[in-house]
């Protein structure tokens, strides 16, 4: 059976775990660098981005992690785990990974409407899917290597992919909806499983 992991230092790792076991998935929380060992895949949650960027840097995580990245290891980041992954992460004040190429401003949508719901069209999918926004960040830019999966119908870009990492600046943890956990447990599929550190 397939072995996703969760990064589980802050955030909604528990409703990851949820969807990754009904998705098919065994699920490890992760919150040291051995726990990665024998993983296929990783996700890091929704949260506060500032806070998780903190507790890796304390845990000595980022850099195992950058490495997994590197050499095509899947990981999704939901939410505050997307402003993790991205190149550059406006209105985050500490490192993160910094692994996949694109802009992400935080908190993007303003106070008025920091939560929302729509159903979007997102690649990959036959429907739509029920995208729950909280205090979410935008995608400003991607670089060449990154497909965007997912706009707003004004065109503000939600979700992307790029190799194995995968992006969506909102929740699908939260709606019982398993197909995005499906499609990232398909991915993680034809992952070897990460050595021992
Ligand atoms: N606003 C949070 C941040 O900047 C993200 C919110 C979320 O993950 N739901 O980290």
């Amino acid at each position: 059976m397939i072995r996703v992991g969760v990064l589980a230092l802050q955030g909604d790792f528990a409703e990851h775990a949820t969807a990754l076991r009904r998705a098919g998935a065994e699920v490890s929380e992760v919150r040291l660098p051995r726990d990665l060992a024998g993983l296929q895949g990783l996700i890091i949650p929704g949260g506060e981005s500032t806070t998780i960027a903190r507790l890796m840097i304390i845990y000595d995580l980022l850099e195992p992690v950058q490495a997994l990245a590197r050499r095509g290891f899947p990981i999704w980041g939901t939410c505050a785990g997307a402003i993790m992954l991205a190149r550059h992460a406006i209105g985050l004040d500490r490192p993160n990974l910094g692994v996949m190429d694109m802009t992400v401003r935080r908190n993007a949508f303003g106070s008025q409407i920091d939560s929302f719901e729509i159903d979007l069209p997102v690649h990959g999918l036959h429907a739509p899917f029920h995208a729950v926004f909280i205090r979410a960040p935008v995608i400003e830019s991607t670089g060449p290597d990154v497909e965007v999966t997912a706009a707003l119908p004004d065109g503000r870009i939600v979700a992307a992919r790029q190799g194995n990492l995968l992006a969506t600046a909102f929740h699908p943890e939260l709606t019982g909806d398993q197909r995005l956990h499906e499609l990232f447990v398909s991915i993680a599929e034809g992952q070897a499983p990460a050595g021992a550190k």
